[in-house]
């Protein structure tokens, strides 16, 4: 998911454009202003944290961008892609690492396995991925 900073910057092509020349498969995507409960959903395994009400002001401070891409080993590379949690830990190269440096306005969100992968999909895509 693009987020909020990642849409105002009008860095959406430059981020779409890395998943493609990597060579995953973009299977769908869509312009979303999502609602603070579908973002404390998303983000429920944080829900603890100090951080999480900022978390969640940022990330309804504007549309999001999300998609869903396919390939081997696709939420792995996906992660290679983005770069650490923190964009300064983020090596040149990844999309964090070229063109960010807060971690409250990191850009992108990656599923971290398979499986959150999954939940992601049916959460924000509750009528299905079709191909
Ligand atoms: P994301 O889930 O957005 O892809 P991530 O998996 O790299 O990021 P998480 O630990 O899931 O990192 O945290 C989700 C988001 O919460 C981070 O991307 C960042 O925007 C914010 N965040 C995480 N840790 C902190 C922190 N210590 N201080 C401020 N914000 C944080
Ligand atoms: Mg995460």
């Amino acid at each position: 998911m693009i987020k909020p900073d990642g849409v105002q910057r009008g860095l959406v092509g430059e981020i779409i454009s890395r998943f493609e020349r990597r060579g995953l498969k973009l299977v769908a995507i869509k312009v979303e202003s999502p609602s603070k409960e579908h973002l404390e959903k998303h983000y429920s395994d944080l829900a603890s944290k100090p951080f999480f009400p900022s978390l969640i002001k940022y990330m309804t401070s504007g549309p999001v961008v999300a998609m869903v891409w396919e390939g081997r080993g696709a939420a792995s590379l996906g992660r290679q892609l983005l770069g650490q949690t923190n964009p300064t830990a983020s090596a040149p190269g990844t999309i964090r690492g070229d063109f960010c440096i807060d971690m409250g306005s990191n850009l992108i969100h990656g599923s971290d396995s398979q499986e959150s992968a999954q939940k992601e999909i049916d959460l924000w895509f509750p009528n299905g991925v079709t191909e």
